[in-house]
């Protein structure tokens, strides 16, 4: 705060910033080395057909546990790794597990659709990110079909030289293509237009208001209004109640992700889940805003 603050913008030694140092140093040394000694773990949430609850998909979230620090969510680590570059080598990381443990689901005639992958923005402007995702798909022999990839609305803001040409890329792998968080930001609707994505997903900021959230349920009309107009596929996130639920099935939000369904699960428990609420295989998947 300002008041420790000097004439030149420096900050005073205090007790608390060194400890904050400190911990920050510590938190990036463990996370430098966390890829290497097998550190991180993926759960998988299951994203379902808001009218039958039908799984329809499966998003990978990353858990990282450390002997020193115990357990983290991606919160208190992916924005270090972003800003250190870790999430690069983290972000191949998931990607090649998330193939894997596909194939593993397969093998056991576990027939998941599709796994969703989230990408970091430096993960995507970095070398060679469709390479990477034809690497892990041919390494676990999938088809792009089976893999799905989550961007930030960054890659919608920034305008990027090579944005384009890396959707078109993996776009051409046959992976599907989807926006997260949609709303958050400020996203240049432009872009929306112009980049081959297959969808959207609208965060959870604003499903958590509705139906009482008279500006929550404005900004869920919208984005509805604009998966539909722009032919997109759209999820709703961070569903929790029957209420919510109810009322994106009125809006004709097609598919939801959210504790009210479940939340991220073991890779050995995405078996009796599915056998509880059935699967709808990809041919059955109706995205009714879809256009090709
Ligand atoms: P996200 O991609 O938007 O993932 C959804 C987050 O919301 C997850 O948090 C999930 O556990 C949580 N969530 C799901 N349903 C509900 C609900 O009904 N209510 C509430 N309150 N929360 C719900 P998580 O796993 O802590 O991940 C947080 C964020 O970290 C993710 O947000 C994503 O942006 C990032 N992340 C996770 N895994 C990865 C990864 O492998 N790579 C990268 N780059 N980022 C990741
Ligand atoms: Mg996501
Ligand atoms: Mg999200
Ligand atoms: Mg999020």
């Amino acid at each position: 705060d300002s008041k420790r603050r000097g004439r030149n913008g420096w900050q005073a030694f205090t007790p608390e910033l060194a400890e904050q140092q400190l911990q920050r140093l510590q938190l990036e040394t463990h996370l430098r080395r966390a890829v290497h000694n097998d550190e991180f773990h993926l759960v998988y949430q299951p994203q379902v057909d808001l009218g039958s609850g039908a799984l329809v998909a499966v998003e990978a979230l990353i858990r990282w546990r450390n002997q020193s620090l115990g357990e983290m969510r991606p919160d208190r680590f992916i924005d270090h790794a972003e800003s250190t570059g870790d999430i690069v080598g983290i972000g191949g990381w998931v990607l090649q597990e998330a193939c894997l443990q596909m194939q593993r689901w397969r093998q056991e005639g576990l027939d998941i659709p599709r796994v969703a992958v989230n990408v970091s923005y430096r993960q995507f402007l970095g070398e060679d990110l469709a390479s990477c995702v034809a690497a892990a798909l041919a390494d676990a022999g999938l088809p792009g079909s089976a893999l799905e990839l989550e961007f930030t609305e960054r890659v919608l803001i920034e305008d990027a030289p090579d944005t384009l040409r890396t959707f078109a890329a993996l776009r051409a792998l046959g992976v599907t293509l989807t926006i997260d968080d949609f709303g958050e930001g400020y996203s240049a609707l432009n872009y929306l237009r112009r980049l081959p994505i297959h969808g959207l997903k609208l965060s959870q900021l604003f499903v958590q208001g509705v139906p009482d959230n008279q500006s929550d349920v404005a900004v869920c009309q919208a984005v509805t209004g604009i998966a539909r107009s722009l032919g997109l596929s759209l999820i709703a996130e961070g569903v929790e109640t029957e209420e919510q639920r109810r009322f994106l099935l009125q809006l004709e939000v097609p598919v939801g992700q959210g504790f009210l369904f479940a939340a991220g699960l073991k890779p050995d428990d995405l078996a009796s889940y599915c056998a509880r609420v059935g699967v709808l295989r990809a041919e059955q998947q109706a995205f009714p805003f879809h256009r090709e």
